[in-house]
C-alpha cells in the first residue's frame, strides 16, 4: 500500500502518518526525518540544509528529490510506504510521478489533512518529540505520562526548533505559496481524500482509518 499524505505543517500529518505505518507495516518516510538525521550525523547534506529549515523555508527541490528516491530505493519499501512531508512543490510531484512510473508502481491514496491556522499555531508550539524514537506529543492534547519524558524511551522530549511562532508563521506562508497547489494537482489523479483534523487526535485517526478502508482497492 502506498500513501501519501498533504497537508500544512502542523495539521497531523506526521502522528497519523505513523500510526497508519504501524498498523498497515509499511515504512513511514518522511523527508523532515530525513533532514533531521542528516543533520544530527553533521554530514554534507545536513550542513547544506540546516539553514533552509531553521528559517522555515523548503529545502531545494533538487536535495529533496534525491535524498527521497534514495529512501525509496530500500528494500523495506517493497511493499507499500506513507510518505509524510513529500511531496511539497509540483516539481517534487512531477519527480515522484516519474519515479513511481520507473518502479512500475503507483500511489493507492492521497489524504489530505486540514486544519485552520490558529489550531496549527497552538498545535506547532505545545509539541514535543522524543529524539531517541521520534514519538510526538502534545502538552496538552497528548501529553507523556511523565512531565517532559518519553513514554517508551524515558529519554526527555525537545522542540523542534523550528516549531517557534515566527517560523511557524513563516512555513504556514511557504505552504500556502508552494504545497497548497499539491491539493488541485492530486484531486483530479484516482483517489483522493480530505480529512479535516480539528478536534482529538484520536478522532482523526478513526476518520483516516475509515477513509483508508474505503478508498484502498481490495487487494491491498
Ligand atoms: P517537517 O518535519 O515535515 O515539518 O519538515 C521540516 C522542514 O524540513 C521543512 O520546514 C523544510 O525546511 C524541510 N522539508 C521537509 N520536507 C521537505 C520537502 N518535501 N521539500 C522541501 N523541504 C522539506
Amino acid at each position: 500500500m502506498r500513501i501519501i499524505m498533504l497537508g500544512a505543517p502542523g495539521v497531523g500529518k506526521g502522528s497519523q502518518a505513523s500510526r497508519i505505518a504501524e498498523s498497515f507495516a509499511i515504512p513511514h518516510i518522511s523527508t523532515g526525518d530525513l533532514f533531521r538525521e542528516q543533520i544530527s550525523a553533521n554530514t554534507a547534506i545536513g550542513q547544506k540544509v540546516s539553514a533552509f529549515m531553521s528559517q522555515g523555508m523548503l529545502v531545494p527541490d533538487e536535495i529533496t528529490i534525491d535524498i527521497l528516491a534514495k529512501r525509496l530505493s530500500g528494500r523495506d519499501c517493497q511493499n507499500g510506504f506513507v510518505l509524510d512531508g513529500f511531496p511539497r512543490t509540483l516539481q517534487q510531484a512531477a519527480s515522484l510521478d516519474r519515479m513511481l512510473e520507473e518502479m512500475n508502481i503507483s500511489i493507492d491514496v492521497v489524504l489530505n489533512i486540514s486544519l485552520d491556522d490558529a489550531t496549527i499555531v497552538r498545535r506547532i508550539t505545545g509539541r514535543r518529540t522524543c529524539p531517541s524514537c521520534g514519538a510526538i506529543y502534545h502538552i496538552d492534547d497528548c501529553p507523556p505520562k511523565e512531565n517532559d519524558v518519553c513514554d517508551r524511551c524515558n529519554v526527555a522530549l525537545m522542540s523542534r526548533a523550528d516549531d517557534s511562532v515566527e517560523i511557524i508563521q513563516k512555513r504556514l506562508q511557504v505552504y500556502y505559496k508552494l504545497s497548497r497547489p499539491l491539493i488541485e494537482y492530486y484531486s483530479g489523479k484516482g483517489r483522493f481524500v480530505h480529512i479535516e483534523s480539528a478536534g482529538p487526535i484520536e478522532d482523526t485517526t478513526e476518520r483516516v482509518f475509515e477513509a483508508l478502508e474505503t478508498s484502498l482497492p481490495q487487494s491491498v
